[in-house]
């Protein structure tokens, strides 16, 4: 029988998972155990599966990506890179404000929408959610760059300090001669190897683990909940998709010269785990082994970019950071004359470089615009009921954005780079 690709596996489960979800009441049992905790476990088990690839991946990743990198090509592919970031979260935080305005959700009948909203959580339960998610100011940021501890860093998943480590690490090795080079450039290169196998195991798993998670997430939310918050969800919807499927593609074409389609096509397992587990960081294995292997890039461009993309890179956060600030001022009555939405745009894309690549860790950055533009911190609670489905769809455009950026250096440093 002929097997069928991975990515179809995927969608057959994200399908299933969706009918399962509206079919099945939250406290159904499957043989005497409850069906939720199943779920939950299988999960957990597929989300714990990627997270234990992210450390060695990474290091062993970046360090086999500078390592081969010279002087000038690593200035020329740092600020390539820095550059694309910036200016396509910019543009996916324009895009975002430009639907906010145009359908104003937080207004209706011509009237601010707080009472017809309604909190939706308490104060309390709001601010125990966001706390410990860490603050993500610029200080803050370029503190975490560079931990008191690599072991502690890694071990709490502190990704930025990571990168800089294994940054400076990899230029290192580059300067190293004689038998200790080759020593450090087979063991590097081999663990990266053994790491991507790793990945391809694990991704054998992706369809029950997007069954698993999709499903728990539909069984607890259910759908009533989405009706009052109904406006605000088109609106991130739309940009987002106009992102996604506009702006993107474009770069794709036009910059990278590759098809969007093919594209789409190659990075479909990546952005379907994305979707499922609302979490960066914990797709970037996935994401490593779809630009490699089916986008053709070479680790010493993906490997450089990826990683730093997962943390820096969010597109779909900042547009999101700036729709939800934009729609609880709207909401409070707020007037947004332009210093305020100029000044939501800015924070928007400085604290998108700061958030984690966990899931609903825009609701921190959200806090720090609200306290920005000076509203209460417990506006919040108005967009948490639609905050998880919003998350799987944010992160998806995160992680596309990342393996745009991927393709596109690698063409613009003269790879040939064919989807496979
Ligand atoms: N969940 C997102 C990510 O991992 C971050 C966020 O917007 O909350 O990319």
């Amino acid at each position: 029988m002929r097997k069928i690709a991975l990515h179809w596996q995927i969608l057959i489960a994200l399908c299933l998972a969706v009918l399962t979800g509206l079919v099945l009441e939250p406290d159904v049992t499957v043989l005497g155990i409850s069906f939720l905790s199943i779920l939950i476990f299988f999960g957990t088990l597929f989300l714990n599966a990627l997270k234990m690839l992210i450390v060695p991946l990474v290091i062993s990743s970046i360090i086999t990506g500078m390592m081969s990198l010279n002087g000038d090509t690593l200035g020329r592919l740092g600020s390539k890179t820095i550059l694309y970031y910036a200016s396509t979260s910019l543009v996916a935080i324009l895009i975002g404000l430009f639907f906010v305005n145009l359908l104003q959700p937080g207004i209706v009948d011509g009237e601010p929408a707080r009472h017809v909203i309604g909190l939706s959580a308490e104060t309390d339960e709001v601010v125990s959610k966001v706390g410990g998610k860490g603050a993500s100011d610029i200080a803050e940021v370029l503190l975490r760059m560079v931990p008191p501890n690599i072991v502690t860093a890694a071990a709490n998943g502190q990704m930025l300090g990571l990168i800089f480590f294994s940054l400076i690490f990899g230029f290192f090795v580059s300067k190293l001669k004689g038998s200790p080079a080759q020593v450090h450039k087979d063991f590097w290169q081999g663990l990266l190897d053994i790491m991507m196998m790793m990945t391809e195991l694990v991704m054998k798993f992706a369809p029950i683990g997007v069954y698993a998670l999709v499903t728990k997430v539909i069984l607890i939310s259910g759908v009533d909940a989405f009706e009052p918050l109904a406006l605000f969800f088109v609106t991130v919807l739309l940009a987002l998709a106009a992102h996604l499927l506009i702006f993107l593609p474009a770069i794709l074409r036009y910059l990278a010269r590759v098809s969007p389609k093919k594209h789409f096509k190659a990075m479909l397992p990546a952005l379907l785990t994305a979707f499922s587990t609302s979490s960066s960081s914990a797709t970037l294995p996935i994401t490593m082994d779809c630009v490699e292997n089916r986008a053709g890039v070479s680790n010493q461009v993906s490997g450089f970019t990826l990683p730093l993309g997962a943390t820096i890179n969010m597109d779909g956060t900042a547009l999101y950071e700036c729709v939800a600030a934009m729609f609880i001022a709207q909401a409070y009555g707020l007037t947004l004359d332009v210093t305020t939405q100029f000044t939501i745009v800015l924070v928007a894309l400085l604290t998108s470089i700061g958030v984690a690549g966990i899931p609903s860790a825009s609701l921190v950055a959200i806090t720090i615009i609200l306290a920005a533009i000076g509203l209460p911190l417990e506006a919040i609670g108005l967009i948490l009921v639609v905050d998880r489905v919003l998350d799987m769809c944010r992160t998806s455009v995160n992680v596309f954005s990342d393996s745009c950026a991927a393709v596109t250096i690698a063409r613009l440093e003269g790879e040939e780079t064919k989807v496979v």
